[in-house]
């Protein structure tokens, strides 16, 4: 593949042992302007950028996913997730350092928790790439400060006081940076909780470090099922054959892996793109899960889209290719209201008893709501004891 011949030309000397190596890809992860500008032809605004952010946001590419990168073309997605450009160093009035309003939510420094029961667990702040698009980066900056083993500790103490929370989604930083025996002593100690029913991992690596995902480690993580790999392939450009073995061992051993991809203008805001994303995750058994909106974070407006963008993809998804390939397009409420999802408008009036929908080519069919609405289960006072509804506000649908 073109992989291949990127490889040699950019890293004559790695032996193929070298290259397939995580650490040897650590050790020569490009980090600075200078190494950066032997590999590739920088544009002006490129160099440019890497000039004004270099004290906002860290560089780092791995030799890896820097043999994915188009030399010629400024738009290459893969190139634009990993070198900055001016627009980078931007600011603009509403958009926020820690957009999703998680800092409120941090009562112990290595977790958020946010929502009733779930915690997203911050295990370290280091990347195996430092996407440009990153909008935990007041974390992966380094400016807080390294997340230490007490930290973890904390948070350990803290969900072992907390037994509402049945889901944990372990992130960072990308937590397959620790080294195997320490993720697999982070993950037994959340095992001894048992109101912990499952476990989330969020990471980049089989996208942009996928050497990494080795037998040992896919094995190591089988023992902790229910446990999900939730990875993040914005473009098909990605799916390499490395990435591709990465996610198969990852299944082959039991890990089911989902993927969240974010929204991001000229680099994948086209019904093409992300249908030939989302079709591609599958082929490797990777079942899409979320496309994110960009949150308003500094310094990422030139990549946000209209929030009409993202709704006419979806348009072009449903019905138009398989159901399992269309993701939920999560809107991260700024400020910390959590995650909303948008859809396109289906039902389209209703008349009486009938609904009126349009379906996917627009054609327009008759849904007729049956006489009897009392929903009510009353297996539920059988079956269930432990699990109550939560009181919510009142949902309002078309009338
Ligand atoms: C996204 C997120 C989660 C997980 O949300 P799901 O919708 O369950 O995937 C949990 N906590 C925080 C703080 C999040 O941002
Ligand atoms: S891998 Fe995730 S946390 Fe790390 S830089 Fe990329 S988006 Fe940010």
């Amino acid at each position: 593949m073109q992989t291949q011949s990127r490889r040699s030309e950019l890293f004559p000397d790695a032996t193929d042992a070298e290259w397939r190596d995580w650490r040897w890809q650590l050790r020569h992860g490009v980090r600075s302007l200078e190494e950066l500008q032997r590999f590739i032809p920088l544009t002006e605004d490129e160099r440019r950028g890497c000039e004004e952010t270099k004290n906002i946001f860290r560089l780092g590419i791995s030799p890896y996913y820097l043999s994915l990168i188009d030399p010629q073309h400024p738009f290459c997605p893969v190139r634009m997730q990993s070198i900055p450009v001016r627009a980078e160093a931007e600011t603009h009035s509403g958009e926020l350092r820690d957009p999703l309003g998680e800092d409120h939510h941090r009562p112990v420094r290595a977790i958020v928790h946010k929502y009733p029961d779930r915690v997203l667990l911050l295990a370290l702040d280091h990347c195996s790439v430092y996407c440009r698009h990153c909008t935990r980066r007041r974390i992966t900056s380094g400016d807080e400060g390294g997340i230490s083993r007490e930290e973890l500790q904390e948070a350990i103490a803290y969900l072992r006081q907390h037994t509402e929370v049945r889901d944990v989604l372990i992130s960072g930083g990308d937590p397959f940076l620790l080294s195997t025996a320490r993720l697999i002593e982070l993950l037994e100690a959340l095992r001894e909780l048992k109101h912990i029913e499952m476990i989330r991992i969020g990471t980049r690596i089989p996208v942009c470090l996928p050497m990494r995902v080795d037998d040992e480690l896919a094995k190591a993580l089988r023992r902790f099922a229910p446990l999900f790999v939730v990875t993040h392939f914005n473009h098909a450009k990605e799916i390499t054959p490395d990435a591709r073995e990465a996610c198969e061992r990852l299944v082959d051993h039991g890990v089911p892996v989902e993927n969240q991809a974010v929204l991001m203008r000229r680099l994948n805001s086209s019904v093409t793109a992300i249908k030939d994303l989302m079709q591609k995750c599958l082929t490797m058994r990777v079942r899409p899960y979320y496309l994110h909106q960009m949150d308003v974070a500094e310094g990422l407006e030139h990549l946000r889209t209209p929030l009409a963008a993202g709704v006419e993809i979806l348009d072009g998804l449903r019905g138009w290719t398989t159901g399992m390939a269309v993701p939920h397009l999560a809107v991260d409420l700024p400020g910390g209201g959590g995650k909303v999802t948008l859809q396109p408008e289906y039902a389209i009036a209703r008349q009486g008893r009938e609904t009126i929908f349009r379906n996917y080519r627009g054609e327009k069919y008759a849904y007729p709501e049956p006489r009897e609405t009392d929903c009510t289960v009353p297996y539920d006072e059988v079956f269930y004891t432990k699990y109550n509804e939560q009181p919510r506000p009142r949902l309002r649908i078309l009338t």
